[in-house]
């Protein structure tokens, strides 16, 4: 029976065996020391003289990193061994000797390059732990919706129409015909609402960005959430509370992974509802302040984000966006029409943008004007002009970005290794 390394981490002392990968390896004083990895943790394994013969030690000395092993042998705690615990080795079987010339060696390598060998890169101690803080936040993600009685609900990726506007479409030709790469499930929740009550997904959208950011990718994973007889304070609660959840829970389970990464735990545990908002307006002044050149009615892009979230040490509200800047779907306010009942989140210390939410029009009237205030095509959005006719209610919803979460609870400085394999407008491959 093999025993995952992270059993023996979190304190299995005794009889083991164990198999993995041959991380790195080094020899001292006559003991070979190794490092081996399982996909649930790393541990040091030793060699010695008096325990296992000198022709194995050879043997394995010669072997290439990422060879695959089989080890059986004794765990124990030893304070000098990274992770606290070690494996003496009484006996070695080796699966797969890898070839030589494994690309990555212990030394600097560019993003281009490493980009180019993800498919190995992604083995690196760095990876492993960003991809396993990734797991935790969508498993949180989980945890909060199934306790909140929120429904797991899937929408087409092909659409006919654009749900955040043309300028980031893909196309595809589907049997002559072109339809597009979904860019958000919204339009299709906002049906599923009156079958399920309570909605979420977590599914990947897509986005034609041109522009070359830190923090945009062409395929992302969208974590998106709709609620029926959900006003604009409530979608601020849900959102406010489901964040705190998932940063309490990342923080709590991966305490070490997260220092080891550079992110302070307490950074996370401190992060408590109600979050500060202020208003687009608000922004606009803080801005104008600060000596940048922005006017009333522009959108906030990274650069300007980055600013105002330099200024904040917990994530905090952009709320009211004036209408141009907002899809036609979301609802105006209606003591101040010229704005919407929106909500940007923005993580802090410059990290921006990582909700995107809002109060959806539920009047028949005000959705057709909207559509063609938009010079959208009311007939391509028969189905969902049709949801105001039969059971409108108020309703709310927003959309996270995960890479974006990933990137900020890991501080990361690029968003390209929140995932693993990242699409930039000149990366699809591997
Ligand atoms: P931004 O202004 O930052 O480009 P957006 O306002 O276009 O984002 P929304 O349509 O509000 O984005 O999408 C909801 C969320 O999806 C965003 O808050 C963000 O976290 C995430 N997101 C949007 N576009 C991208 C992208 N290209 N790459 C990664 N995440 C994205
Ligand atoms: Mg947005």
């Amino acid at each position: 029976m093999f025993i995952s390394i992270s059993k023996i981490l979190n304190g299995y002392e005794g009889k083991v065996s164990i198999r993995g990968w041959l991380h790195n390896k080094r020899s001292l004083g006559g003991m070979l020391f190794l490092i081996v990895r399982d996909g649930t943790g790393f541990v040091q394994c030793v060699l010695k003289r008096d325990v296992i013969s000198e022709n194995i030690i050879r043997e394995v000395d010669k072997l290439n990193i990422e060879s695959v092993l089989e080890i059986h042998g004794v765990s124990r705690a030893d304070k000098r061994a990274p992770g606290g615990y070690e494996i003496l080795v009484e006996n070695i079987k080796i699966l797969h000797r890898a070839e030589d010339g494994f690309p990555i060696a212990k030394k600097y390598h560019g993003p281009s390059f490493l980009l180019d060998n993800r498919h190995l890169w992604i083995r690196s101690r760095r990876m492993f732990m960003i991809l396993k803080v990734r797991a935790k936040i969508i498993e949180a993600a989980r945890d909060w919706f199934r306790d909140n009685e929120f429904i797991e609900f899937h929408a087409p990726t092909f659409t006919s129409t654009a749900c955040e506007g043309g300028a980031t479409l893909f196309s595809v030709n589907y049997f002559g015909k072109t339809v597009y790469l979904t860019q958000s499930w919204q339009l299709y929740a906002e049906a599923g609402i009156a079958s399920l009550g309570k909605i979420y997904t977590i599914a990947p959208s897509f986005r034609a960005e041109k522009s070359r950011t830190r923090r945009h990718l062409t395929e992302y994973w969208h974590l998106e959430a709709e609620v029926p007889f959900c006003d604009f304070e409530c979608l601020l609660k849900i959102e406010e509370q489901l964040i705190a959840y998932i940063l309490h829970k990342v923080a709590e389970d991966l305490h070490d992974t997260l220092k080891l990464l550079g992110r302070n735990p307490e950074d996370l545990l401190r992060i408590k509802p109600p979050f500060p908002r202020i208003t687009y307006d608000k922004a606009i002044e803080i801005l104008k302040e600060d000596g940048v050149q922005i006017n009333w009615g522009d959108d906030l892009t990274w650069i300007t984000e980055k600013k105002l979230a330099l200024k904040f040490a917990t994530p905090f509200f952009v709320t009211h966006f004036p209408r141009r800047t907002k899809a036609f779907y979301h609802k105006t306010d209606p003591i101040r029409p010229e704005v919407t009942l929106s909500a940007d989140l923005l993580a802090p210390e410059g990290y921006g943008e990582i909700i995107g939410s809002g109060q959806r029009i539920d009047d028949v009237n005000e959705l057709v004007q909207r559509i063609n205030e938009n010079n959208l095509n009311p007939t391509d959005y028969y189905w969902y002009i049709d949801l105001r006719r039969w059971g409108a209610i108020p309703h709310s919803g927003f959309g996270l970005g995960i890479e974006r979460t990933v990137m900020w609870v890991c501080k990361l400085k690029h968003i390209r290794d929140s995932i693993a394999f990242p699409r930039f407008i000149n990366r699809v491959y591997p």
